[in-house]
């Protein structure tokens, strides 16, 4: 069972289940993240996903229409929002960042990463699909770049949220995808930090990457403190009873959504 902890508090409200960021509602910032609860399921066209809208719309009691919600495939792709954008502006986008108060940023997943970015000091937010393709393409750095070149922000006053995802122990891939991790970021020279040699099953060496490690380096390369990413350490796959995990559930697995906006 998922608790709460010095970092994130448990929520059910209208028969959803959430979970929020302590330091973010500290902050001012209306957000949840979706855990698994009867009838919500965020899953792209699927049959329940416009009641799941109404349902967090609901709680977070904002205007549905106010959800902007990209259509994630895996890219590095990044857009700056305001309240012109429309849904066809963000096909082929895995992230948003605003300046907007109202406006509310919204991802999904299944054990894919998704960050939760606020400067308070600037007043901008962003919310990241990273899953490890996003990871390889460094859209969390690209998402960082992007809130210091077009809105002024700095690095050292961003936080960082990391919210429910595959971690390390369960993030099994192949060689192919482990020599390709070990290619993009060997300039960290952390190498043997995010890489593990995991089981072998059927007669292939398996590997273990810590893609949450992966992000985190390259946050902390851009100047962001330590201290100001705060990770949930939820593994998705873990606590598939409770969080989605793709993973976890296999065909048919629901999909979770974190929302967040000033
Ligand atoms: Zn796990």
């Amino acid at each position: 069972m998922l608790s709460e902890n010095e970092t994130i508090i448990i929520k059910e409200k209208n028969g959803l289940k959430y979970m929020q960021f302590k330091k973010l509602l500290e902050l001012g910032i209306n957000h949840l993240y979706t855990l698994k609860s009867d009838g919500i399921d965020f899953a792209t066209g699927g049959p329940l996903e416009e009641k799941s809208y109404e349902t967090v719309a609901k709680i977070l009691e904002i205007p549905k229409e106010k959800i902007i919600i990209p259509k994630q495939t895996h890219t590095d792709c990044v857009k700056c929002v305001d309240e012109r954008t429309v849904q066809e502006d963000l096909v082929f986008t895995d992230g948003v960042i605003t300046d907007k108060p109202g406006l509310a940023l919204a991802t999904k997943n299944a054990d894919c990463i998704l960050l939760n970015f606020y400067d308070p000091v600037k007043k901008v937010i962003a919310n990241i699909h990273s899953g490890w393709r996003g990871t390889y393409k460094k859209i969390a750095e690209k998402a960082v770049v992007k809130m210091i070149n077009n809105y002024g922000c700095k690095p050292e006053d961003i936080y960082c949220f990391i919210n429910p995802s595959i971690r390390v122990d369960h993030f099994e891939v192949d060689e192919d995808v482990m020599e390709l991790g070990k290619e993009i970021f060997g300039f960290t020279k952390r190498t043997d930090e995010f890489i593990k040699k995991g089981r072998i099953f059927e007669d292939k060496q398996k590997y273990n990457i810590d893609t949450v490690l992966i992000n985190r380096i390259l946050l902390e390369n851009l100047g962001i403190k330590p201290e100001k990413i705060i990770d949930c350490e939820i593994c998705s796959f873990c606590h598939r009873d409770e969080v989605a995990s793709a993973r976890g559930d296999g065909q048919g697995y629901t999909r979770a959504i974190s929302i967040m906006m000033m």
